[in-house]
């Protein structure tokens, strides 16, 4: 009896396995030729191309979608944000060209990047566009995505961990705390002319983050016109320089206190600024912990594995 039960149970359940078999299947389809079909047909045509978010700082924090589709670039177009050790996961048959854009010391402007990713896509290649953190927070990533569309040419957004959140996470800092702040404000320090500056006074709105990009060179200016516009001098500033990585500095000051000359001058850059009183709310975190190696480390002998802290 108990068997037959079984035997009967198996059978339905089969039964209801291959109708969600088959639906599946179906949905697949249907799927696959709403988006696979245009897409592919356009590729055949033009190439196509992905702009990809490497993440910022630490290689380890590229996506599974970024190294899934770098698997099948023919040409990477990289920035020099990008951690040169994330071309261990380039396929060995790739053309990389490295379009490094440095503040001062462009080696390619960016509409010679715009023609160059135009000109391979149009090779009927597959390009991947490797940029630094996420590639829609100040990545220069409209004048591509617009001289790809003006060209008919396929693309899709990989997202990426922009340096606010690596930042935030290597050192601590909640961006967000709710005792001290409801919003976060990405901020660029440096702006395209100086008819679009900052606007201050609405950069000084109680509880909130402000975190400035590119802010290395005016962290003196940051910290002074926030004051005059009547932030608390007392308000906490922290500079985060190469975020994520492990030669990471921090340095915590408050907007009255903080002298770049005297503070600042082993900060190399990649550097973050980040204002507001959450930076008083930052947990020590074990670094340590997020070590490619912390988990199993390879002694003299191959064969045995020591597990760290076992
Ligand atoms: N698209 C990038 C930002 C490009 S603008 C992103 O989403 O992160 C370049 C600025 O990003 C730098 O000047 C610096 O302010 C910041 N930045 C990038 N990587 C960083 C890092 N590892 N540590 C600190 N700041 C970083």
């Amino acid at each position: 009896m108990v068997s037959q039960m079984v035997t009967f149970t198996n059978t339905a359940f089969k039964t209801v396995l291959n109708v969600q078999n088959e639906w599946l299947h179906k949905l697949k389809l249907a799927i696959s030729n709403t988006h696979t079909k245009p897409f592919k047909r356009s590729a055949s045509k033009n190439g196509q191309v992905y702009l990809i978010g490497a993440g910022s700082g630490d290689p380890e924090l590229l996506t599974l979608k970024a190294h899934r589709i770098l698997q099948h670039a023919e040409v990477v177009l990289v920035d020099w944000l990008v951690n040169s050790e994330i071309q261990q996961y380039f396929p060995a048959h790739v053309e990389v060209i490295f379009v490094g854009k440095r503040q001062g010391c462009h080696s390619m402007s960016q509409a010679q990047i715009c023609q160059l990713l135009v000109a391979k896509a149009l090779e009927n290649k597959t390009v991947v566009r490797l940029k630094g953190g996420d590639p829609s927070i100040f990545g220069r990533l409209s004048e591509e995505t617009h001289a790809l569309a003006e060209h008919d040419i396929p693309f899709a957004i990989v997202p990426g961990v922009t340096a606010a959140s690596a930042c935030a996470a290597y050192t601590g800092i909640p961006l967000t705390d709710r005792r001290c702040s409801q919003a976060v404000q990405f901020v660029t320090a440096h702006c395209k002319d100086d008819a679009q500056q900052a606007n201050w006074s609405q950069l000084v709105a109680s509880k909130q983050t402000l975190v400035f990009y590119m802010g290395l060179t005016r962290v003196d200016s940051i910290a002074k016109q926030l004051i005059k516009h009547k932030m608390s001098p007392d308000m906490p500033i922290a500079v985060v320089d190469k975020g994520s990585l492990t030669d990471q500095q921090l340095c915590c000051r408050t907007l009255a206190s903080i002298d770049a000359e005297r503070d600042l001058k082993d900060f190399v850059g990649p550097a973050l600024v980040i204002v507001g009183d959450v930076v008083n709310y930052r947990q020590r975190v074990d670094l340590t912990l997020l070590q490619a190696n912390y988990f199993v480390e390879e002694t003299q002998s191959p064969s045995c594995l020591k597990i760290k802290g076992a």
